[in-house]
């Protein structure tokens, strides 16, 4: 394509809003452009290099047997009313009305359509096993949209879903999918890592996230330094025994703290380590008030919660509630004279303290010299905290190390949680009815897009795999105003063209450092430069990813090229 008719506008500035690379060069080499927060148009660049992705995708899903469909983003409430997650899904789910005042959500994924659409269609397990996909915009009304294509509110995802009639079966697409997506993230050149992850209370068995490697991520991968282990650091079991040190028992004392609110101002003002202290934070747990209790030192786990009760939702209580029933704000919490009606439940770690600080659930005052056996009524010990650097690994070999990710991809095991929900059932082989047993499996496509740039750039700009350039060649005439300069430009270009090449042909009338720039910005790998021996038939090929350049005859370039 020629340059002068392409819409790629690169900037000189850097973007002042770009906090990481991906997002700063997509801006910059013109590939994308912000519409809203977490929302972006796709350039002419940007769209080139989506497609090939989607394209990868597409090759091996559909190898795997996958077949692909095209589900409506605009969703009746109704099915999200009876999955129950038109509640669960909160403010994420991005909802409107139709001109009948009918709820509608925006589809944030689509187990529900996915699993009501299967429930209408088959009926017989003489159809399964079955694996469906699509590549379609997802709505998600995030948090925190941020660093660009990583984390948007409208982002583009290949989902599929796959019915099965036994787990058997479901086992088997699982490990097919697994290893498509290993497929697809070697083609895109990524230096990735599939990680074990947490599979929720409900219905989920085996999960697997696809990882990228890369100091941005948001997730933290939890791995041993000794065996293949490799979890999310949301799910990594502890499996630390702990030692109650041989000390004696003092007696139980109040002491008085006025003013102090972190673990580490109690620690200082009594003297002690922050292992020594007694953290306790309040979880709403389903609408049920449940005080968490970890040694000072150690961070709860949400998600180790949310398991331990099977619940829908847990999240922090606020001070308000927690004042009304415990009788302290956050800075003074503890598991002793805890009213009956909040739960008190409680880290392996915290059974062997001894002698350890804790509040007394009345602001100003804490606990000093609190055994738990003696002191405190807790209604279950469990793992409720993360895994640390250092921790043993979960498998038994090594010691946990972490590393940040990118979350590009997600493999689950559902089982027949939907199917149960909306009533999708079939005939099995017994002449019974059955439920369906499914998998899901997600890639967030735009976000691989800016992954593989947070691994596939230099100070310069851009520098694709070529896998995913958005051209294969970028053929530079740095002399567009010269009549014979353009002739033989165009004819390179339109010989290039005719072997098979996809050329980006900058033919405009800019100087040659602009040129250049663009150039490096953009980040096709093989860029042929017609400069100062044209008249001798030369052109110059510069690798931009090697940094190796010769000039070449343009008699042999096609030999050349076709090396490279
Ligand atoms: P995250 O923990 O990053 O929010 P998720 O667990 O919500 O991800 P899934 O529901 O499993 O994600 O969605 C499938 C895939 O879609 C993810 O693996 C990720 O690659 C992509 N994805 C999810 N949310 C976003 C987003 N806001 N912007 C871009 N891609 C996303
Ligand atoms: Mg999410």
């Amino acid at each position: 394509m020629r340059q002068s008719n392409m819409l790629i506008p690169t900037l000189r500035e850097e973007p002042k809003e770009a906090e990481i690379a991906s997002h700063r060069l997509l801006l910059k080499a013109g590939y994308i452009r912000k519409l809203a927060s977490g929302v972006y148009n796709f350039l002419p660049l940007g769209k080139k290099v989506l497609r090939k992705v989607e394209n990868i995708i597409r090759e091996e899903m559909d190898h795997a047997g996958a077949q692909e469909i095209q589900m409506p983003s605009l969703q009746p409430a109704e099915l999200w009313q009876t999955s129950g997650r038109w509640d669960t899904m909160g403010l994420e789910l991005m909802r409107l009305k139709d001109r009948h005042d009918r709820d509608f959500a925006l589809g944030a994924t689509h187990e529900e359509v996915v699993t009501s659409l299967i429930r209408d269609e088959v009926n017989s397990y003489k159809k399964l096993p079955l694996t469906v996909y699509q590549i379609q915009n997802k709505y998600r009304d995030e948090r925190r949209p941020r660093f660009g294509l990583l984390r948007g509110r409208e982002f583009l995802m290949k989902d599929a879903y796959s019915f099965h009639q036994d787990f058997e079966s479901l086992d088997e697409a699982y490990t097919r999918l697994y290893n498509a997506y290993s497929r697809i993230f070697e083609r895109c050149g990524l230096n990735f890592r599939a990680v074990i992850a947490d599979s929720g209370a409900m219905g989920g068995k085996d999960t697997h996230e696809f990882m990228v490697l890369s100091d941005v991520g948001e997730d933290t991968i939890a791995y041993s330094d000794k065996s293949d282990y490799a979890a999310n650091v949301e799910m990594a079991p502890v499996i630390t025994s702990y030692e109650k040190k041989t000390e004696e028992e003092l007696d139980l004392q109040k002491v008085e703290t006025p003013g102090v609110k972190t673990m580490q101002e109690v620690a200082d003002l009594l003297n002690h380590s922050l292992a020594e202290g007694m953290k306790a934070i309040t979880f709403k747990v389903d609408d049920k008030l449940v005080l968490v209790v970890t040694r000072g030192d150690h961070e709860i786990n949400d998600i180790k919660v949310k398991n331990l009760y099977e619940a829908e939702i847990v999240e922090l209580a606020s001070e308000q509630e927690t004042r009304e029933i415990l009788g302290a704000g956050f800075g003074s919490l503890g598991p002793i004279n805890v009213p009956e009606e909040v739960e008190v439940i409680a880290d392996n770690a915290v059974a062997s303290m001894v002698n350890a600080t804790c509040g007394a659930n009345e602001d100003g005052y804490h606990y000093a010299n609190v055994n738990p056996d003696r002191d405190l009524s807790i209604s279950q010990y469990a793992d409720l905290r993360f895994i640390e650097e250092g921790d043993l690994s979960p498998d038994g070999n090594g010691n946990i190390q972490f590393a940040k990710g990118i979350e590009v991809g997600h493999v689950f095991k559902l089982g027949t949680l939907y199917a149960d929900r909306l009533g999708a059932s079939f005939l099995n082989d017994q002449g019974k009815s059955a439920s369906f047993v499914m998998g899901c499996y997600g890639i967030g496509v735009s976000r691989t897009l800016a992954a593989v740039v947070e691994q596939y750039h230099d100070d310069k700009g851009l520098l694709w795999p070529d896998s995913l350039a958005p051209f294969d060649l970028h053929l530079l005439n740095l002399n567009a105003k010269k009549e014979d300069h353009v002739k033989i430009a165009d004819e390179l270009y339109e010989k290039l063209h005719g072997l098979g090449y996809d050329v980006l042909y900058d033919d405009r009338k800019e100087r040659a450092g602009v040129k250049f720039n663009d150039s490096d910005l953009i980040g096709v790998t093989h860029r042929v430069t017609l400069g100062k021996r044209a008249e001798e038939g030369y052109v110059e090929y510069k690798n931009r990813k090697t940094g190796f350049q010769d000039d070449i005859h343009i008699s042999s370039l096609a030999k050349f090229l076709t090396n490279q």
